[in-house]
């Protein structure tokens, strides 16, 4: 599976700094970190999203599928930006990692199904190489479940946003699977972290206390029901 790499220059301390950026503009003592944390619980419970926008997440997404990071890329609330491993100067022709749904894995013949296409993919990236057709080209072959790597920066609005899509039960599994790596590495960066993790990450359903999705997987009860 994938892994998540969270990069020093993510914010340490979140909610410290959400109260001191508001104590600027509130007259308050922004040298005394007690009052910074306390005004930045105040910001929080009083859903004063823009915030959350000067806390910075940096990292690395490593070996998750490009289709998933095609998915991540929709969340641009905030200008978030990227580098993403170029598919013209890496040379996939020595071979390409890629993701195998858990529901192929488990059956045997789904695998072998699965695997020969990669396979054939792969042979075909090296014939194509001895034609002499350059890499930017044969690229095109390259498959969505190839894994892939990219530096991310997006600020805390986005991601508690992207929480509410993506750690609902209808999102697709690898991007729940790594919304949940997500959560982990943050929770591990700082005891703030573990705090915004645990009261602001959600999935939607959670917040409103009613499904807004059309097919509804039973957690709670559709709007209309509501
Ligand atoms: C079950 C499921 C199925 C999906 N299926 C598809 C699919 O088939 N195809 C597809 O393309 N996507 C699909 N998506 C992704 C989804 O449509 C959104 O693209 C994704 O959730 C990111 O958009 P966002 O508004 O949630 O986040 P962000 O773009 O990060 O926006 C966050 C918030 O910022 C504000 N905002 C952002 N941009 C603007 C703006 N320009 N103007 C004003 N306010 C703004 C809004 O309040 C918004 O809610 C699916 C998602 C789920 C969970």
């Amino acid at each position: 599976m994938g892994r998540i790499t969270v990069l020093p220059e993510t914010t340490k301390n979140p909610i410290t700094l959400i109260g001191r950026r508001a104590g600027v503009c509130w007259g308050g003592d922004v040298e005394d970190e007690e009052k910074n944390y306390r005004r930045g619980m105040d910001c929080i419970a009083s859903n004063h999203g823009r915030t959350l926008e000067y806390v910075n997440v940096e990292m690395i997404l490593d070996g998750y599928s490009a289709r998933v990071i095609r998915e991540w890329y929709t969340h641009i609330g905030g200008a978030p930006t990227r580098l993403q491993s170029s598919t013209r100067y890496i040379n996939y022709q020595k071979g390409f990692d890629y993701i195998t749904p858990p529901e192929v894995w488990k059956d045997a013949r789904a695998r072998e199904v699965y695997t020969r296409a990669m396979d054939g993919i792969l042979a075909s990236l090296k014939e194509l190489e001895e034609l002499g057709i350059p890499r930017e080209d044969s690229a095109m072959l390259l498959p969505l479940g190839m894994a892939t790597r990219i530096v991310d920066r997006r600020n805390l609005r986005n991601l508690v946003d992207m929480s509410r899509q993506r750690m609902c039960t209808r999102a697709y599994w690898e991007y729940r699977e790594l919304f949940k790596d997500l959560c982990q590495e943050l929770k591990a960066y700082s005891k703030e972290w573990d705090w915004v993790v645990n009261h602001l990450f959600m999935p939607k359903c959670d917040v409103s206390g009613y499904c807004t999705e059309k097919k509804s997987c039973g957690r709670k009860p559709k709007a209309e029901e509501e």
